[in-house]
């Protein structure tokens, strides 16, 4: 939901693992509930040598070797897009905010009805409530399909699409305070490239008989929920035709996902003057007004100011209809998910056109997740009281201290950096912000409104909750105690505008981390593969670009910034010979950022557990292993995760993290102490010509 909004112009938070767009439109019926009760979980564990495959060669398939016993055992359940530590983990957490929830919703009774917690259990429940959804079917949404019809004139478009931004829908262009990216310590009103059905521009513009299926299934797609809306069939495949027409016109506009990752080409600060010679059709302070911004704008960055100009243009020259046609199918297509089963189950079939799922997650956990989504510090609370004690949090602290500590004698020794730049980079370091846990202090919802139904409204007012929380920030100092995902969240980020690593509870237990295991395993799991990779992020092809303050500015000698893009160039090379799916390549560009902190973690997670095994002691053999050994395969169960081919083949165009196989062997082969870890040879496959190894970190 809108906590990334924030984020939209300078591309994103630097998260760890994938979040497919499509996932989100995952959608409706209940009986699968007692299938996932009866599953039997497997304790889990940083590292499960039950997982090894001790018959594959780690020296030919180092993430089939540590995960082979695993994937050869497992099956992916019908309602998922993939398998593996992701869904484990989700699946424990999720049994404690699904606790969390239940006890809200319960005690609705006996708390005041302005209480966070009614607020809570008032929403989950709304969204619970499945016979007054398939009673309501359509009608909670009539009133903004109304508002639309109501357009005659081309000058109720601006308000109409500010409306829809203040709910939630993503219409024409996106809008909303971003971190100044020259002045890293105040927001800054910014506009970005949206309004697309599909996850990506790339599935408009590309051709070939696969891409054309996909945009006649969009239309068909289209087409059912404009029917399921009360439209004849020929005016719905009319309609649809004409919302597939002008996205394919955004979609032409927008800039690509690898164009993107050069923050360069989405630095274009303006003027209000310059703004409206840009997009002269468009009236900016009745816009500003009507989305509730009033604190007094005097400049705006402009994530792409070739989109927007388009934008200006097709709102003077497309037909009314056309936008009216396109602007239901964005209110339609968005609130489908939490309307009566018809609508849910269109939106679930195409979807899963993207994900391979098979069959609907049960209703609670789809409730769950949106309620996370929406409310998300209301509910961190209660969920870190039920599982995460200060103990752990201490442990954990310490890891990814000794990774920071580990990266710093890196960059004091690196032979090609200069000292020039290597002073700044140990600053950047220094200042490096860390978040692990929970937030200090948790939101205020006093002033969100919740009633008891329908859901669809509630999902709307939580939209504008958070719209009116944070639209008026343009020169407001940045909140920096912000966290930019929820505490029971699965991930991690690295944010370069604030220069900071975030680690929620969520992710700081099994498989990531066990504050009981060995320092081999955890070192392997949350240093390397979590830690480590977050902390180099502030140092990838992207996160370079941004000084110790989070302010957009070169502080590299141009001779080391040559050498820096040479030898990433080797990792995009390396990743772009790999096959994804099918014949699909990884993208070794679009991946390159992901890729160096793959490898950087690796390598400084690894010196971190040299330190440790140092300070500590050397355990002996643990289940037959050396330290450094359990190091790489508690790296590589890390990333045990079994995909459907579908998922993959979305993950080709819009995922920046490569497949997890390839998160493996890749950096993995390009590792001496790996090699000599388990015996690999020169001519091995997971030992890699020395020529072509990038010498980054
Ligand atoms: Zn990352």
């Amino acid at each position: 939901m809108p906590i990334l909004n924030s984020r939209l112009a300078r591309g994103s938070l630097h998260s760890l693992l994938v979040a497919l767009a499509v996932a989100a439109l995952a959608a409706a019926p209940a009986r699968v509930a007692a299938q996932e009760a009866a599953r039997t979980p497997h304790p889990i564990k940083v590292l499960d040598t039950d997982f090894i495959d001790s018959t594959s060669k780690a020296c030919n398939d180092f993430f089939d070797y540590a995960n082979g016993a695993w994937i050869r055992s497992d099956t992916i359940p019908a309602a998922y897009s993939s398998s593996g530590v992701t869904r484990d983990m989700s699946d424990a957490n999720e049994l404690v905010v699904r606790s969390v929830l239940d006890d809200a919703a319960r005690s609705r009774a006996s708390v005041p009805a302005d209480s966070t917690s009614w607020k809570l259990g008032t929403f989950y429940a709304s969204c619970m409530d499945s016979t007054a959804i398939e009673a309501a079917s359509l009608a909670p949404i009539r009133p903004w399909l109304a508002e639309i019809d109501q357009i005659t004139a081309r000058s109720q478009l601006v308000p109409e699409l500010a409306a829809l931004h203040v709910r939630g829908v993503n219409v024409a262009f996106r809008f909303g305070p971003d971190v100044d990216a020259h002045d890293a310590a105040h927001y800054l009103a910014s506009f970005g490239q949206g309004g697309l059905g599909l996850p990506d521009r790339d599935y408009y513009t590309t051709e070939g008989a696969s891409a054309d299926s996909t945009r006649a299934a969009y239309v068909a797609h289209l087409t059912h929920l404009f029917v399921l809306a009360g439209e004849a069939e020929g005016r719905a495949e009319r309609d649809a035709g004409q919302v597939m027409a002008l996205e394919t016109e955004l979609a032409k506009a927008s800039l690509t996902r690898v164009a993107m990752r050069d923050p360069a080409a989405t630095d274009h600060p303006m003027t209000m003057r310059q703004l409206d010679t840009l997009t002269p059709r468009l009236p900016w302070p009745r816009y500003f007004h009507a989305v509730g911004l009033t604190a007094p704008v005097t400049k705006v960055n402009v994530g792409m100011p070739e989109f927007l100009q388009r934008v200006n243009q097709l709102l003077a020259t497309v037909p009314l209809a056309q936008w009216r046609a396109y602007l239901r199918a964005h209110v339609i297509s968005e609130a489908a998910p939490w309307l009566s089963t018809p609508f849910v189950q269109e939106n679930f079939a195409f979807s899963s056109r993207f994900t391979g799922a098979k069959q609907l997650l049960p209703r609670w956990k789809r409730c769950l997740r949106e309620t996370d989504g929406d409310l998300g510090e209301a509910l961190g609370e209660a969920y870190v009281a039920r599982t995460f004690p200060p103990e752990a949090k201490a442990r954990a602290r310490a890891v990814i201290e000794d990774v920071r500590a580990a990266f710093r004698v890196r960059l004091q020794h690196l032979s090609w950096m200069s000292d020039a730049t290597r002073a700044q980079a140990l600053d950047k370091l220094d200042q490096m912000g860390e978040k692990v846990g929970y937030p200090d202090h948790w939101r205020d919802y006093g002033r969100l409104v919740v009633k008891d139904g329908p859901f669809v409204r509630n999902v709307a007012r939580a939209n504008a909750f958070e719209w009116q929380r944070t639209i008026n920030r343009p020169g407001q100092p940045v909140d920096k105690t912000e966290w930019g995902i929820t505490v029971p969240t699965v991930n991690a980020y690295y944010d370069p505008s604030k220069n900071e690593v975030v680690f929620p509870a969520g992710a700081l237990v099994p498989q990531t981390f066990d504050p009981k295991a060995d320092d081999g395993a955890n070192y392997g799991s949350l240093g390397g593969s979590w830690a480590g990779h977050e902390t180099t992020h502030g140092f990838d092809d992207e996160g370079r670009h941004y000084d110790a303050a989070g302010n957009l500015r070169d502080w590299w000698t141009p001779a080391d910034s040559v050498h820096f893009s040479q030898q990433a160039e080797k990792v995009v090379q390396q990743f772009d010979g790999y096959v994804q799916v099918d014949t699909f390549h990884t993208n070794g560009k679009l991946t390159e950022g992901e890729n160096i902190a793959d490898f950087g973690g690796l390598l400084i997670g690894y010196d971190a557990l040299e330190r440790a095994l140092q300070r500590d002691g050397r355990p002996g053999l643990i289940e037959g292993y050396t330290p450094e050994q359990r190091f790489f395969i508690a790296y590589a169960q890390s990333w045990r995760v079994h995909n459907r081919p579908e998922r993959l083949r979305t993950r080709v165009r819009v995922d920046p993290h490569a497949p997890e196989f390839w998160r493996v062997n890749g950096p993995l082969s390009n590792i001496p102490a790996f090699a000599q870890a388990f015996g690999c040879k020169a001519g091995d496959p997971m030992v890699r010509m020395r020529d072509s190894v990038p010498q980054i970190w």
